[in-house]
């Protein structure tokens, strides 16, 4: 009954994923956008998407559309599609804001030049400190009405100048914060527009977030958040910051450690059902420590207590191997549509494609290896005749055994020429000779390749006539 009551009264899960528009959804913005969903599913709630343009310097043109598409793709899609909230769009209700909090003493008004903050900063940095503002107009009690439409100004909060500021981490646990080390930080710009900082919890509380899930990065900003929500009197949202995504060798993650966006790994053939169980395990894993999992498990499982602190580590062996396990357990059809999107829809009309995906998902790492390893089934790739020898053994054998399959084959039906049919008829000749001296250069003879699929399965796909074209053109060489 207890139980029952406290969910009821409790707050229904809204979150968020809040990017900003600089460029690709990386593997890192997109461990965060999963994490907020995975919470959301798990818990009934919501997730929400929120672009956060306001550093119009570092914007990128197209960018917010490559992230929808990045985000759509994993299938990570947000409730609020079709109303997505734009923070540009917003410039006024942010002004609005900022002057409220000017009005109750809890911001100022600031002149200060850009040439003499950047003096400042440069004797403090001289002198081993951190850059702060000095506070020159933090007590002159600027008005609004003395610079708006006049002068170049911007807004700063009044950060408290001692004290401890507590941030309750659902991930970190009780982190502490020193008041007077924090800057004054500007909330509005001189251009109009926001910082990060203002225009985000505005957002957040508008929004209704219940719980900010974001990356380690903005914890240092936190403190200065909480005392912008007490200003504001609103009811802070609960804080839990995800772990830094590191290299194997423990740096940072960056270029020369392989992909970084999430098309990249479209492109080269990844599932995004693979995508979402290696990035849910960077710094997440369920209770028995399986891997491999499907997206029905992963929100079944998740919780952020068992999110860790440390950083995760990037194993491209591992996405490797959760991705050849996703393609095994995809459907002809599932992975018919993602090859479309690599190799053109011209491509996956080809005869015999069904077949050939079906033959080669328990092989494939990635999705880009289809073409290269299905290439010999169009073309017989030219081969040395030395490949068609067993080990050991010699020409001759090799000459002699594929003349006797070719015999034994060359009496089945066309209408008959398949996998069982055919392994029927030569297996017992390989078991009388030795089933290297059989197998492996009617193989070869099938494939010209040392690698592939078995011979039964190559016979069953290139149908009666080519497997003995091509089998003559091995008895050519071997003669
Ligand atoms: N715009 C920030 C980013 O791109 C989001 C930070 C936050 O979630 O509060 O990382």
């Amino acid at each position: 009954m207890f139980n029952f009551l406290k969910n009821i009264l409790r707050k229904k899960v809204v979150v968020r994923f809040a990017p900003s528009p600089t460029g690709e959804l990386h593997i890192g913005g997109a461990r965060t956008a999963f994490f907020n969903y995975l919470f959301a599913k798990h818990n009934g709630g919501k997730f929400l998407l929120r672009i956060e343009d306001t550093d119009r310097e570092r914007y990128v043109e197209g960018s917010v559309e490559r992230i929808i598409k990045s985000l759509a793709w994993l299938g990570l899609n947000p409730e609020n599609a079709g109303k997505i909230m734009v923070q540009s769009e917003r410039l006024n209700i942010y002004k609005k804001y900022a002057f409220e909090l000017v009005e109750k003493g809890n911001a100022y008004v600031c002149i200060c030049s850009k040439e003499k903050l950047a003096a400042d900063q440069e004797a403090q940095m001289k002198a081993g400190k951190p850059p702060m503002y000095a506070g020159y107009c933090r007590e002159a009690g600027i008005k609004i009405s003395e610079v708006e439409g006049k002068k170049s100004y911007v807004v700063r909060m009044k950060m408290p100048k001692s004290g401890k500021i507590i941030v309750d981490d659902l991930i970190r646990g009780r982190v502490e914060f020193d008041a007077s080390l924090i800057d004054d930080q500007v909330l509005l710009k001189s251009d109009g527009y926001p910082t990060y900082h203002l225009a985000n919890i505005i957002d957040d509380h508008e929004m209704g977030i219940t719980h900010v899930i974001r990356a380690e990065e903005w914890l240092p900003s936190t403190p200065k958040h909480k005392i912008l929500y007490k200003m504001f009197g609103w009811q802070e949202p609960q804080f839990a910051h995800l772990p830094m995504i590191l290299a194997p060798d423990k740096s940072k993650l960056s270029k020369r450690h392989g992909a970084t966006g999430v098309f990249e790994y479209k492109n080269l053939g990844y599932l995004p059902e693979a995508i979402l169980n290696f990035i849910g395990l960077l710094g997440w894993h369920p209770k028995e420590d399986r891997e491999f999992l499907s997206l029905k498990e992963m929100i079944k499982e998740f919780s952020l207590d068992r999110v860790q602190k440390s950083g995760a580590i990037f194993d491209v062996k591992k996405l490797n191997w959760l991705n050849s396990e996703h393609i095994k357990k995809a459907s002809v059809t599932e992975l018919k549509h993602s090859l479309a999107d690599i190799f053109g829809h011209e491509f996956i009309k080809k005869d015999l494609i069904d077949k050939l995906i079906f033959l080669s998902k328990e092989r494939m790492e990635k999705l880009s290896d289809f073409k290269e390893m299905n290439e010999f089934f169009f073309n017989l790739p030219s081969y040395e005749k030395s490949m068609l020898v067993w080990k050991n053994s010699s020409l001759e054998k090799s000459l002699e055994n594929l003349k006797l399959v070719l015999e034994k084959i060359s009496g089945v039906e066309e209408s008959d020429f398949k996998k069982s049919k055919l392994e029927k008829i030569v297996m017992p000749l390989a078991d009388e000779r030795g089933r290297g001296d059989v197998l492996w250069p009617l193989r070869v003879s099938l494939s010209g390749k040392d690698k592939s699929p078995g011979p039964f399965d190559i016979m069953d796909i290139l149908g009666k006539q080519e497997t003995i074209r091509r089998i003559n053109v091995a008895l050519e060489k071997l003669k």
